[in-house]
């Protein structure tokens, strides 16, 4: 899977959507941390669709592609 400077981790996509989807798919993949179940801390980040990690205990969890449940 390729990355480019210009579209980041949206690379995968190639030339199929537009920009627009390219950023919202940017904004919705980061940014955003939720609580760990394990040490029940807000360090819990998306790693890839569907699968979430946590930051300070290293938890990995399985859940949905933007919400870990
Ligand atoms: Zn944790």
């Amino acid at each position: 899977m390729g990355r480019t400077k210009k579209v980041g981790v949206t690379g995968k996509y190639g030339s199929r959507y537009g920009r627009r989807v390219r950023a919202r798919v940017i904004k919705a993949g980061s940014q955003k941390k939720f609580r760990c179940p394990s040490c029940m801390k807000l360090t819990l980040k998306r790693e890839s669709a569907g699968i979430w990690k946590c930051g300070k205990c290293g938890t990995k969890l399985a859940g949905k592609a933007y919400k870990p449940e």
